[in-house]
């Protein structure tokens, strides 16, 4: 009982102190970075993107620049932009891909942060609450900016306790509260049953209620690249593959060494050369510290990086319009389980970690996460290690605020940072506030560097990013209709390439069938066409791993299709960009090791030395399987004898072999899901190893595991065949 009121009296006291703080945080003046209306509109863009042979070009010609901005994710890209749309002369430089950082491994959400809410109600912190509205604010102007790569998500928080239910939901009405007039959707509060009709997987037994609340969903990597190409149709110079790897200094008018430039490689033919600037930003997220060591090599760091771990599950693990919040998991963290691109994600961990270019997500974090998700499923969904799609890591580049006496605590906001020799240094924030933080980065840079813009204030409030501007829910229609496309496929290129969807379609290959005229796809299993690849060509990729993890999400959900689909993507990449074949097996080498590593196929090849879980039956079971496949008794099975298995129509599952042969790529393939120490066959302890894993829910399905049971299969039928006489089939006279 008395716990009872305990409860009861910390509900009520935080409904008493919610309210207040609502009321007296509504009374606050908006946030500083509110646009004047009296912004000059930005120039007009260009209706052709500029090829990246003349982005190359432009960057070693060793003209001026007014702005260098050092990186191309987010934060890069976004202050690419708004200082390319102040007249400012602007040039941008990535040294891998844009958006290969962390603004790819983001955990997709636009939003303010319930969490932080939470936090500055409970501990009266204003900063805090500024930090959460203008996250909010920037939330409204991402979803208008870019309706196409952007969308409302509604999710879901369970309640299981009844005392919690008046906390939560005094707290999420908070959250709509201070999005005030720009808040996507109001949240409401649901019955137990209501809950289990919206999130049918949700597990039941002692369930209250759930809370919904709304916030945004994107596609991160295609919103950096969106804002990096809207920046360079506004006339920015922006080349990926280039890297910084020495800042330039001179005497100003005073004597002081004052940045002027940086020595660059095009990482792609190896070539150095020098871009002349008035400004350079650093805008490398987990890599701040090695650009300010750069400027000042005596500087202290200020990145504690953090690693974030997601992984992929099938889209039935979750609803395809709603999400899952756990507020608490058992270490105290919060995960998120969200629908995205018809798959759902999970996650995400936080490690500190060592700033790497290749972070790789680890066993012990993908089980973690797959522990925590149980908690709140049902039985029928049995969460299996083997229905881990992909899994991926991103580095959090949290920092210490160089302006503050106190550098060992954190910013829980973005910095500014203005050195010496005037390099500004942007770093922390979050996806969210990307063109918040880009306008305070521009704003302190002409500051700083005394630039003298054409406009002097930011014009990227609500400005419609690359494909954003004609793009309408029903545009998909269009697509259908006039092009012949498939609708799945339609839809997918509306929402991914908004109003340039149409320049994709047009460059689609016809398929030779009745229906859909044009668009073959690349796998089976996902919308993706042949054209986007000629496609993301232009749009400046360069290698296989750009094409495979960020003009196509297909690595991030499902590393296994990646692999797959790679010679053919590899195909289309080589005719446009000329490779050879040494080339394209080196391009293909290189993706694959990717998946491997920064994809979680590695970690899951892993889990497979686990001690055998099977009966005396069951082994010999499958020791008579593998012998029926290895014909010869060699001991091992070799690509050989996988083809010979597969061949006939007969055997063949068309599901999961396809209609066509089975083509070498396949083979292998097939092959290297069971070789797990990578020696070309396949040996017996492997195969049992496989079987164990799959009856143990470790790995959900094995190509090589059907064919070995579909040879059983065959083999019994055609000994029946014998068996059974004509007179005794009551097949004859
Ligand atoms: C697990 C996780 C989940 C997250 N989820 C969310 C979320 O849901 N919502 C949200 O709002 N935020 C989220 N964030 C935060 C958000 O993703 C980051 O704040 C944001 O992506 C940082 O972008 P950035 O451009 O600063 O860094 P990055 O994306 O890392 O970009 C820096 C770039 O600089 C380049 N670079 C480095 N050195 C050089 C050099 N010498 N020359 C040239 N280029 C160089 C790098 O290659 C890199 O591409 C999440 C972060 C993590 C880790």
């Amino acid at each position: 009982m008395a716990s009872r009121l305990r409860k009861f009296g910390i509900t009520a006291v935080s409904a008493a102190i919610g309210a207040g703080f609502v009321t007296w945080a509504l009374d606050q003046k908006p946030p500083a970075y509110t646009v004047s209306s009296e912004a000059k509109a930005p120039p007009k863009r260009k209706s052709t993107l500029p090829p990246r042979t003349e982005q190359v070009k432009a960057i070693q010609s060793g003209q001026d620049y007014d702005v260098l901005i050092i990186g191309g994710g987010a934060t890069g890209a976004g202050c690419a932009l708004d200082s390319v749309t102040r007249g400012l002369k602007t040039a941008l430089i990535e040294m891998d891909d844009f958006a290969s950082g962390t603004s790819s491994r983001s955990t997709k959400l636009i939003h303010g942060g319930v969490r932080y809410l939470q936090k500055a109600i409970l501990g009266l912190d204003y900063e805090q609450y500024r930090m959460v509205k203008e996250a909010l604010e920037e939330r409204a102007n991402m979803l208008e900016s870019a309706p196409h790569l952007a969308h409302p998500l509604p999710i879901m928080l369970p309640v299981y306790q009844w005392w919690q239910v008046p906390y939560y939901w005094v707290g999420i009405k908070c959250y709509d509260l201070v999005a005030g007039g720009r808040n996507v959707k109001s949240s409401y509060l649901l019955s137990k049953k209501e809950a289990l009709e919206l999130f049918p997987m949700l597990k039941k037994e002692k369930l209250c209620g759930a809370i919904v609340y709304y916030d945004g969903q994107q596609d991160d990597a295609r919103m950096a690249l969106a804002v990096a190409l809207t920046a360079a149709r506004h006339g920015a110079t922006v080349c990926n593959h280039t890297e910084v790897t020495q800042l330039i200094k001179k005497p100003d008018e005073n004597g002081n060494q004052v940045l002027c430039g940086a020595k660059c490689r095009d990482v792609i033919t190896g070539k150095e050369f020098t871009v002349k600037a008035k400004c350079i930003i650093n805008a490398t997220g987990p890599f701040t510290d090695s650009i300010r060591k750069m400027d000042d090599p005596s500087v202290k760091s200020i990145c504690c990086p953090s690693s974030g771990t997601h992984i992929v599950l099938p889209g039935y693990y979750s609803p395809e319009q709603m999400g899952l919040l756990d507020p608490s998991t058992s270490d105290g963290r919060v995960i998120f389980f969200l629908p995205w691109q018809r798959q759902t994600i999970a996650g995400t961990t936080d490690t500190p970690c060592e700033v790497t270019r290749t972070p790789a997500p680890t066993d012990d974090e993908i089980n973690f996460i797959l522990t925590e998700i149980k908690h709140y499923l049902n039985a029928d969904v049995d969460v299996r290690r083997g229905d881990v799609l992909s899994a991926w890591t991103g580095i959090r580049p949290l920092v210490s605020d160089p302006n503050k006496d106190d550098t060992q605590s954190l910013a829980r906001n973005h910095i500014v940072h203005v050195s010496k020799s005037k390099l500004i240094t942007i770093a922390g924030g979050k996806w969210t506030t990307y063109r918040a933080m880009a306008e305070h980065t521009i704003d302190a840079a002409i500051k700083a560097c005394n630039l003298k813009p054409e406009r002097p204030e930011s014009v990227t409030h609500l400005m419609k990013i690359e494909g954003g501007q004609g793009w309408t829910p029903t545009m998909y229609i269009r697509l259908v209709q006039d092009f012949g496309l498939e609708c799945e496929v339609a839809q997918h290129l509306a929402k991914t390439y908004g109003d340039r969807a149409f320049a994709v379609a047009k460059m689609a290959s016809l398929t030779g069938k009745r229906w859909p005229i044009i668009g073959n796809k690349i796998h089976p299993e996902f919308p993706y066409i042949d054209a986007e690849i000629k496609y993301g060509v232009r749009e400046y990729a360069m290698n296989a791993v750009d094409m495979i993890a960020r003009r196509l999400r297909l690595a991030f959900l499902n590393a296994q299709a990646a692999s797959e689909a790679l010679p053919a993507i590899v195909d289309i990449m080589g005719e446009e960009l000329k490779w050879s074949k040494d080339e394209k097996e080196k391009q293909i080498k290189k993706a694959r090791d990717f998946l491997n590593l920064e994809m979680g196929q590695q970690a899951s090849t892993k889990t497979r030395d686990l001690a055998l879980d099977l009966t005396n039956d069951e082994v010999s079971m499958y020791t008579k399987r593998f012998s029926l496949i290895d014909k010869d008794k060699k001991g091992f099975v070799s690509i050989n004898d996988i083809r010979r298995a597969l061949k006939g129509d007969k055997v063949r599952d068309q599901k999961s072999f396809g209609d066509a042969d089975v083509s070498g790529e396949q083979l292998h393939d097939i092959l290297k899901e069971i070789d797990t120490n990578m020696n070309g066959q396949v040996e017996l302890d492997e195969y049992l190893q496989m079987m164990s894993a799959i009856k143990t829910g470790h790995v959900a399905y094995s190509r090589f595991a059907m064919m070995a049971e579909m040879e059983e299969q065959k083999q019994e039928a055609e000994s029946l065949k014998k068996k059974i006489t004509v007179d005794r089939s009551g097949g004859g006279l």
